[in-house]
């Protein structure tokens, strides 16, 4: 559409989570008009956390190793993953003790409008993790809103014929928020009294 270069950072802007191709371009070109020393140091920011931050390969946590502190730790009980949207949710998560378990983040929330489809997200990874039949629980804790509900019922559908137990958490979480908004005890009690999926 556009030419060489351009059309080039508009293909890589688009391949974000949550970055539709009307948004792509909307960003293209708003960082071609813009101060050199701002995309200057937007291109900086972005190198330094490639270098400095990283994921854990097991789950997509934030991690300072190769595998997340959760996913080292022989004590959490390798049986039951809890699935979430965004890193910041295993630390809402955490901050309940509710959980012993491990997680695996999805890197976001099914979205049409946004362009976010199953296949942006880390699905298939999950799959790969639960081909062996060591996990048991798969509890489903993604945002009680739209993108959220879309993305469980997505999973819940492909988890159930494989015969594990799929859990929602329970309602009384704040409805069309974020899980990291919730306080520590709503969380704790959705997570204590989690119920299959349907
Ligand atoms: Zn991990």
């Amino acid at each position: 559409m556009y030419e060489g270069i351009v059309q080039d950072l508009i293909d890589e802007l688009g391949r974000l989570p949550g970055i539709g191709p009307k948004s792509a371009q909307r960003i293209g070109f708003h960082l071609l008009q813009a101060d050199p020393a701002d995309v200057r140091r937007l291109a900086d920011v972005l190198i330094e956390v490639k270098a400095k931050v990283k994921f854990c390969r097991v789950c997509f946590n934030v991690s300072s190793d190769v595998e997340c502190r959760v996913c080292r730790d022989p004590r959490r009980d390798g049986s039951v993953i809890c699935v979430v949207e965004e890193y910041k949710d295993v630390v809402a998560i955490e901050r309940t003790r509710e959980f012993r378990g491990r997680y695996h983040v999805l890197g976001g929330a099914i979205s049409p409008i946004d362009g976010v489809g199953p296949e942006q997200l880390r699905i298939r990874e999950l799959m790969t993790r639960l081909a062996d039949g060591a996990v048991t629980e798969v509890i489903l804790a993604t945002d009680p809103n739209l993108e959220g509900e879309a993305t469980a019922t997505y999973l819940t559908r492909l988890l159930k014929p494989l015969g594990l137990r799929v859990t929602r958490l329970a309602s009384g979480l704040p409805v069309g928020g974020d899980l990291e908004y919730a306080d520590e005890v709503t969380l704790g009690r959705a997570f204590a009294g989690r119920r299959a999926a349907e």
